[in-house]
């Protein structure tokens, strides 16, 4: 069936499957592999109103090892209500295992002319060779190779909202993003999307200077990359965003609930669309997040409904989709 006949065809759900095989791998620094994927399902790929993908997540399905991808509940690629509890229930050792990514970006498919043999829609994962990379997941981007096969669930066109952007400035003129390695992808598609009369700052800490990327923007956000160098997580972060965003005097906010990062997801995003002052994006390792949390909200006072906190990783623990 062609692409375009299933567009058609497939039933209407938020998710779906995308069987997509690796058609090129490129390091491009010590710790950011990109892995560029094609797949006939990427027409039926879910963006944002005007073909943006901000921060948008995506799963990926890892197989166990000598064992091709597993099945989910899905009809025609469309994932139906439950899937993700039967996908649960299945053996570990059958099911594969399940992580969470950042379309890097979409390209669409261009068909071929008389003067050009055209090109398959593309999709790109920045993934972070992070030091020791013991999980599977890194694993598998480590030793990813053209032609091999893996199962994406992200947002479908067909559905009317595309779930997985967490990115909403609203009426913002001025915009923080904070984040470390694993937040990049995210940060460098948002900087690449937004207009000319944005200003502000990214703040981003990479395990070394050699990980530091070109990032294009025609808004006037001042991009700062800062090497860790063996630091312990996220304190260059912290330091970072205390030298750009300062505390007034008689500003202060209520200490925020507290979140045991450990045993629960630090997701903590605005209910209503933020006004028109600042509005910041803060993504990385939970504990280091919890604890610019805490900067922004108690001591900055910052309006809650104009930040999105959001714990990308937990240092010491394999992360369950
Ligand atoms: C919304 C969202 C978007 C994300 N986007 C991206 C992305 O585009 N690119 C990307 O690389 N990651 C991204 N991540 C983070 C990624 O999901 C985690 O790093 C994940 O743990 C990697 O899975 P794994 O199987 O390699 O390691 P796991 O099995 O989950 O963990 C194994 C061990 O590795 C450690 N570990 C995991 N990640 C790191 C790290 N970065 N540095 C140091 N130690 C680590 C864990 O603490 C654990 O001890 C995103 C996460 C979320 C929630």
């Amino acid at each position: 069936m062609s692409a375009g006949a299933s567009l058609v065809e497939a039933p209407a759900r938020p998710l779906r499957t995308f069987a997509l095989t690796v058609a090129a791998v490129r390091q491009l620094t010590p710790h950011f592999r990109r892995i560029t994927f094609t797949g006939g399902d990427l027409a039926l790929f879910g963006t944002g109103a005007g073909g943006e993908t901000l921060d948008l997540r995506i799963k990926v399905l890892i197989p166990p090892p000598g064992r091709g991808l597993p099945e989910l509940h899905a009809v025609r690629g469309s994932l139906q209500d439950g899937w993700y509890p039967a996908w649960l229930a299945v053996d570990e050792a059958v099911r594969g295992v399940m992580r969470t990514y950042t379309v890097r970006a979409l390209r669409p498919a261009v068909p071929a002319s008389p003067d050009f043999p055209g090109a398959p829609a593309e999709l790109d994962i920045d993934f972070v060779l992070h030091p020791g990379a013991s999980g599977p997941a890194a694993l598998w981007a480590a030793g990813a190779q053209p032609g091999d096969p893996l199962l994406v669930i992200g947002p479908c066109a067909r559905w009317g909202r595309c779930l997985g952007i967490e990115f909403a400035p609203g009426g913002a003129g001025r915009v923080l993003l904070v984040g470390d390695e694993t937040a990049v992808p995210a940060i460098a598609a948002i900087l690449e999307s937004l207009p000319p009369h944005i200003i502000g700052h990214a703040v981003l800490e990479v395990p070394t200077a050699a990980d530091f990327l070109d990032i294009h923007s025609a808004a006037r956000v001042e991009v700062r990359w800062h090497a860790r160098n063996g630091a312990a997580h996220g304190t260059l972060l912290d330091a970072a965003v205390r030298n750009v965003i300062v505390p007034a005097a008689k500003r202060q906010g209520d200490e925020p609930e507290e979140v045991d990062v450990d045993s629960a997801v630090l997701w903590e995003t605005p209910e209503c669309r933020p006004g028109h002052g600042l509005y910041a994006w803060i993504a990385g390792e939970a504990a280091a997040i919890r604890g610019l949390r805490r900067y922004l909200v108690r001591d900055v006072g910052m309006d809650r409904n104009s930040v999105a906190f959001m714990g990308y990783w937990r240092m010491g623990q394999a992360l369950a989709a």
